[in-house]
């Protein structure tokens, strides 16, 4: 048969429909448990589970209990590998389990963790406060930083041999800053021993996993919010981490003694939004498109951080977007000309767009960074990102891009631009 694209596989792959009565779609499986047909089942089943014997070729673990397994989570698990062709997956009840839990499984006391700066407020907020209290060292360092000064950095810190984890958040939030991967995984083989490897894990929520696959740039783990795009809809919270057998059988393992998997509910959830991913995902990147010209030449607005807009004029960002990304996004963050009484009377205004934190769904969003999700973040570090007082950060739905356009264009209309040292008529 031919080698299908994973957008026509969404509807079926991993569903045998003679096991569920015929049902055309996965049923809900809302059930704790699973009977064993036979003691010896039982007992097949638990020493897979819990690897006291290799299975057997054609052997599959049979259903347990559904901390350990369920139908709609092995589907749902089985048609995300597709997306970034990775060999296994675990879904999570947040995109903070799914990150939680990597770093609590491949990091140890005394380890050092390396990651990009800025990252999500909560991975920000793990790393510093909650691995801290567990021994581990963070090293940051910017998006914009050179992998030279990075390893420099490391050799000075006399931390290098305890290299656990390097995380890495790209493009970075809200900003668009693009760091390179193969760049990061050339980093970790660097820092890997014979006996220690240190593992690269890429937080793929912006991009994934459509329009980046980190897998293919030497990354080990591919993390991502479900929340976001994967799910689509604003109506779940879930996350999600891919990667090698090998590891995921680690991640997987720590993620049944958590017990942070989904349920099956937000599990069938996902997978209906996964039969329309890679439309709502094609439509969000067009419609962003136009949005980000619409604003570069508007008057009242500033800067536009948007790569399709910024890789004209930088031709470092073009070469590595040409090589990671298959599309600029569909998230764009831009100055409003003034401050924040101006960029609030902007959001203030939207009619169509709605103001709320969260991205990647099918209406639009708009949001105040520097007032909102990365309020937490130092002076220093806002002022380092641009995060200022006129920056408003945008996620593009699947609305007309003409209403979308109407909708922005009116309310910048309601901004008045403090006219700074404009020549004054003469009276
Ligand atoms: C939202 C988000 C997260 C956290 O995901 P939750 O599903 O809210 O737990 C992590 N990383 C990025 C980049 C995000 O946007």
């Amino acid at each position: 048969m031919k080698k299908m694209k994973p957008e026509s596989l969404m509807m079926s792959h991993g569903y045998k429909s003679e096991l569920s009565v015929g049902a055309i779609k996965c049923p809900i499986f809302q059930t704790s448990t699973f009977e064993f047909e036979s003691a010896e089942e039982g007992k097949r089943f638990f020493e897979l589970a819990y690897g006291h014997r290799k299975p057997a070729p054609n052997e599959e673990m049979g259903l347990i209990y559904s901390r350990i397994n369920n139908p709609d989570l092995e589907i749902l698990e089985n048609r995300l590998c597709l997306w970034d062709e990775a060999e296994d997956a675990a879904v999570f009840e947040s995109g903070m389990s799914a990150i939680s839990t990597v770093m609590l499984e491949f990091l140890n006391p005394g380890d050092l963790l390396l990651m990009s700066s800025p990252v999500y407020g909560g991975t920000d907020h793990f790393s510093k406060h909650v691995l801290d209290r567990f021994g581990i060292h963070l090293m940051e360092f910017s998006a914009t930083d050179r992998i030279e000064e990075i390893r420099a950095r490391l050799d000075a810190s006399g931390m290098a041999h305890r290299l656990g984890l390097i995380h890495v958040e790209t493009p970075a939030n809200p900003t668009n800053a693009m760091i390179d991967l193969r760049a990061i995984a050339e980093l970790a083989a660097r820092y890997s021993t014979e006996e220690r490897r240190v593992i690269t894990a890429v937080d793929n929520t912006y991009m994934g996993p459509i329009w980046q696959h980190p897998l293919k740039h030497g990354a080990d783990l591919v993390l991502y919010s479900a929340t976001k795009y994967i799910g689509g809809h604003s109506d779940l919270i879930a996350g999600a981490v891919l990667g090698s057998r090998e590891l995921m059988t680690r991640v997987k393992t720590l993620r049944t003694f958590l017990g942070n998997m989904t349920s099956p509910y937000t599990g069938w959830l996902l997978m209906r939004s996964l039969e329309t991913l890679k439309v709502r995902m094609d439509r969000q990147a067009a419609n962003a498109e136009k949005i980000a010209e619409f604003l570069h030449a508007h008057p009242k607005t500033e800067k536009v951080y948007f790569p399709g807009i910024q890789r004209r004029t930088d031709k470092d960002l073009d070469a590595l977007m040409k090589r990671q990304c298959t599309s600029n996004g569909a998230m764009i963050a831009f100055d409003v000309a003034g401050g924040e009484a101006e960029a609030f009377k902007f959001l203030n205004a939207l009619k169509l767009v709605k103001l709320a934190v969260s991205l990647g769904s099918t209406e639009s969003l708009a949001q105040h960074p520097a007032t909102m999700t990365h309020v937490d973040v130092s002076e220093e570090g806002r002022r380092a990102m641009n995060i200022t007082g006129k920056l408003v950060r945008l996620s593009v739905g699947v609305e007309s891009a003409e209403d979308l356009i109407w909708d922005i264009e009116q309310a910048l209309n309601k901004v008045d631009v403090p006219q700074k040292a404009a020549p004054q008529p003469a009276v």
